[in-house]
């Protein structure tokens, strides 16, 4: 049996995580030490709960939800009244006096890691937004987001986990778990409960398989363009079954407020927003092995999703342009889930051996890759390129792709010359 406890502030190689992101699945961070390479996977089982654990895990993830909230409204009344937010110690001495008084006392119910891990959660969302990676975080929804995490005090034998408060629970194997488990964390997504394990793995230094480079130009019409002249399509998973979900919505607006019928349509809505999430993961995740398997390098535009999926609509006097069609855009984008796409490519580089680049994209859509002239009206329509100089014809997304693989080649000589 291995004890899993205390895990958390596990060092090695002089890289320390004390935590991972539960969006971000597998998740792998890397060291590279002297001369081991040692990786960080995860693995993700889902758990078999019964009714009791199940209603448990709605009541550990109906806690954290409560904590998330009225802390973030307690910070809000603060930064209207130009007092700081609360730390992550106030936020700690809130908790232990809450948990003390009558009105709140059911929280001391609840496993007091799973509370904390909640609370620095919170704090993180709070420190990403101040670093501006992150927009400020926002109140949780029941059905919506229910997830609480554990990220010690549990035991493994096989194929049963022990946690926190609820006791032994069998886990499906999907696959076989390999290194050694540096901690785990446990979750629910809808109907059902998730544990996962950050394991730690030792490989040998990995060469790369393949020695060709590829350059990716991702877009809206084609999700992904290779320099190859590959076309990936979008799988457009929201748009698919948007129809069926607004009408979903709309019969849920004519229920009666928390009434069963209601509750059972909440939870319908979440399981489809589940299923949509799921095909998205594998989509992505299928593409992404594939051109990492296949290539060493791989460079592809560095476009800031962020601000491009900002919304158009402005302030009050500036009214953004093209708020309907903007939107539209954005929806697009966020369903591409490009950003997850490149994360998954970067970690997968890592993992092969392989190198990933970012280029700015400027000039990549109006650039004749055969003689190099540059005008706007060498792209004839969305997916046409046609040549004003030398009459160069193809496919608009893959010359794209080509500029930026010559954009990464430049950059990787700079990078080598002396200066
Ligand atoms: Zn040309």
């Amino acid at each position: 049996m291995r004890l899993l406890t205390n895990l958390e502030s596990a060092t090695f190689g002089g890289y320390s995580t004390n935590r991972w992101t539960w969006s971000s699945s597998p998740l792998a961070s890397t060291s590279r030490a002297s001369k081991s390479w040692q990786i960080r996977k995860g693995y993700k089982y889902r758990l078999k709960t019964n009714r009791s654990t199940g209603a448990q895990f709605i009541r550990f993830a109906g806690a954290c939800r409560f904590v998330w909230n009225k802390l973030l409204s307690i910070n809000e009344h603060r930064s209207v009244a130009g007092v700081p937010r609360l730390s992550y110690a106030q936020a700690c001495e809130l908790l232990a006096w809450w948990k003390q008084s009558e009105e709140y006392g059911w929280l001391s119910q609840v496993p007091s890691q799973v509370l904390q891990q909640c609370l620095k959660d919170l704090d993180r969302a709070y420190a990403h937004c101040v670093a501006g990676r992150t927009a400020p975080p926002q109140y949780r929804k029941k059905f919506r987001s229910d997830s609480f995490r554990s990220p010690q005090g549990f035991k493994l034998d096989g194929r049963m986990v022990s946690l926190p408060m609820v006791g032994w629970v069998e886990f499906w194997e999907s696959r076989p778990l390999d290194g050694t488990i540096k901690n785990g964390t446990v979750s629910r997504q809808g109907r059902h409960g998730f544990v996962a394990f950050q394991v730690e793995l030792e490989l040998p230094d990995p060469v790369h398989p393949a020695t060709a480079a590829v350059g990716i130009d991702l877009g809206i019409a084609t999700f992904a363009a290779t320099s190859d002249g590959d076309l990936h399509p979008p799988l457009n998973a929201y748009r698919r079954v948007e129809k069926k979900k607004a009408r979903m919505q709309r019969r849920l607006a004519g229920m009666v407020k928390y009434s069963c019928n209601w509750k059972k349509q909440q939870r319908r809505i979440a399981q489809l927003e589940i299923r949509i999430a799921h095909c998205r993961h594998d989509f992505l995740h299928k593409l992404s092995t594939e051109t990492s398997k296949n290539h060493a390098v791989i460079v592809i535009e560095d476009l800031q999703v962020r601000n491009m999926s900002r919304s158009a609509k402005g302030t009050m006097d500036e009214p953004g342009k093209q708020v309907a069609q903007k939107a539209g855009l954005n929806k697009a984008i966020l369903d591409q889930g490009w950003g997850m796409f490149r994360r998954m490519l970067e970690y997968k580089q890592v993992w092969q051996g392989g190198e990933m680049l970012a280029v700015n994209p400027r000039y990549t859509s109006q650039t004749c890759p055969e003689c190099g002239h540059v005008a706007k009206a060498n792209r004839v329509q969305q997916a046409l390129f046609s040549c004003v100089a030398c009459g160069y014809t193809y496919h608009a997304d893959v010359v794209a792709a080509k500029n930026i693989l010559a954009l990464g080649h430049r950059e990787r000589l700079n990078a080598c010359s002396p200066r």
